[in-house]
């Protein structure tokens, strides 16, 4: 059966649901003077009725003068027509906060504000804003935006050395041979591959053999001098090192200077070779003609024969052959 309200208890049942509403809600007339500003808007903004009631909206929120806030509010009442505010423009128009103590570090509720015409009978059109907090909502795309950063960073990085991993060169070296084509500009690659490490494994141990690689693999990254330039373990004991923008002069220089700093390490490798106890590098230097760009396998082919030859003529030393 329909309960019978009296028109007082219509009115006093309407002002609770406004009381009560988890919203902003604003109502202002046809000349932009608040007529309703219910009981979420007194406690977010420290305003109580008789500061709002009857003024002008823009006295009352003198920062959205000339704003989306207005024109939506313009829209509503002189055209009929209803606006939305976009969340990714402003985040906080209204001067809105959680808490007196987030008033004082000036942290406003993120809010999503919707602005409608509505109709009064014998009188002109008013019109409605409404503000939704949507702090949660945002903190948690935040949270999301920063655990998928996380994750990229994991899919790219090697969980050994912590350096650039197999994936992440390839995407780089897609990236990076591209640019040199288009730019008419040399590339070159460096494959750095650990001498008798198979030897230092069975003397050593495999821990102490992780533990090698991770230093080694620290120490060649912190030669990187530009943003552009990568570091990667591309396989087990062998990393890769590309270099945009250099050619073969400069990329022997960095190889030499990786070569020498490896065994600067000193890292003890009794099983190395009778002249060098310590952990050294054989590195394979690759670079790309710019008159006559090579594709990827070649760069990678021509790097690892230069490797290979390093290997063969002795080992701790560096050979540079041009892709075929
Ligand atoms: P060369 O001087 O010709 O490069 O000789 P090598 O012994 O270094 O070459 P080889 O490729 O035969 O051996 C590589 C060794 O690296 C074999 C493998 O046990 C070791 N290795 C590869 N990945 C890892 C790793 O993640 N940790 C450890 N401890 N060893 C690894
Ligand atoms: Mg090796
Ligand atoms: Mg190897």
């Amino acid at each position: 059966m329909m309960s019978r309200l009296t028109e007082a208890h219509r009115l006093h049942l309407l002002h609770s649901v406004l009381c009560a509403v988890n919203l902003g809600a604003i109502v202002l007339d046809g000349d932009r003077r608040v007529v309703l500003w219910n009981a979420w808007m007194i406690k977010h903004s420290g305003l109580g009725h008789d500061k709002v009631i009857g003024a002008d909206f823009f006295t009352v929120c003198p920062g959205l003068r000339g704003g989306r806030v207005e024109s939506a509010i313009q829209h509503a009442l002189y055209n009929n027509f209803p606006s939305l505010l976009s969340q990714t423009l402003n985040k906080a128009p209204f001067a809105l906060y959680a808490s007196p103590a987030a008033a004082a570090r000036n942290e406003r509720i993120q809010q999503a504000v919707e602005v409608r015409p509505i109709a009064v009978e014998g009188a002109a059109r008013h019109c409605l804003i409404q503000i939704n907090d949507v702090s949660i909502a945002v903190g948690r795309e935040k949270l999301l935006r920063e655990q998928a950063m996380v994750l990229r960073t994991q899919t790219f990085a090697d969980g050994l050395t912590g350096i650039a991993n197999r994936r992440h060169f390839d995407v780089a070296m897609e990236k990076e041979h591209r640019r040199a084509k288009r730019g008419g500009t040399p590339l070159s690659l460096l494959m750095i591959d650990i001498d008798h490490f198979k030897a230092y494994n069975d003397h050593y141990g495999h821990q102490k053999g992780d533990q090698c690689l991770i230093q080694v693999a620290a120490a060649l990254a912190s030669m990187l001098r530009r943003p552009c330039d990568l570091m990667a373990r591309y396989g087990g004991e062998e990393f890769a090192m590309i270099l945009p923008e250099t050619d073969v002069e400069q990329a022997t220089l960095m190889a030499e200077a990786i070569r020498a700093r490896t065994q600067e390490l000193a890292i003890p490798h009794e099983r190395n070779s009778d002249a060098v106890q310590q952990v050294t590098v054989s590195i394979g230097i690759a670079t790309q003609r710019v008159d006559a760009p090579a594709d990827i396998e070649a760069l990678i082919g021509a790097a690892d024969r230069a490797l290979y030859l390093a290997k063969r003529n002795g080992r701790n030393r560096t050979e540079a052959l041009l892709p075929a």
